[in-house]
């Protein structure tokens, strides 16, 4: 399923109301391959049209409330937001050391086991230097 189709598809079914701006928002966070920091997912939005700082940290925050994307913390103070929501599985992430990006890697690369009552979500972060940055 193309990005756009599943963007409208995931904003239908969710409680929020689909305007155009949430629309392309999830769309844009879709279409990454890696969890984008607000100022990433601004310049990606604007090279399209025109979108305002504010406007996007709000569609953000409403769309991540909704459970259509997910929010992490990089480990550098910084936030990133990646697919999250239903027909997108739970995976971890890695984040390299050299360029900071924080790469999604695939569902299943990472195993967890937990041996402790009442967990509903494990969240990894890994570190290293990812494959561009080592090459
Ligand atoms: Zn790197
Ligand atoms: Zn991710």
């Amino acid at each position: 399923m193309c990005s756009a189709c599943d963007a409208a598809r995931l904003l239908a079914a969710s409680e929020l109301r689909a305007t155009p701006r949430r629309l392309r928002v999830l769309q844009a966070v879709l279409d990454a391959e890696e969890a984008l920091a607000p100022p990433a997912l601004l310049a990606a939005l604007r090279r399209e049209a025109p979108m305002d700082k504010v406007t996007l940290y709000r569609c953000l925050e409403a769309l991540h409330h909704a459970g259509l994307i997910q929010r992490h913390d990089a480990g550098d103070g910084s936030v990133r937001y990646c697919a999250g929501g239903p027909g997108h599985p739970e995976h971890h992430h890695f984040h390299c050391l050299r360029c900071r990006r924080l790469l999604c890697l695939e569902p299943g690369t990472v195993r967890v086991g937990v041996d402790l009552p009442g967990v509903v979500h494990v969240d990894v972060r890994l570190e290293g230097v990812c494959p561009a940055c080592a090459s």
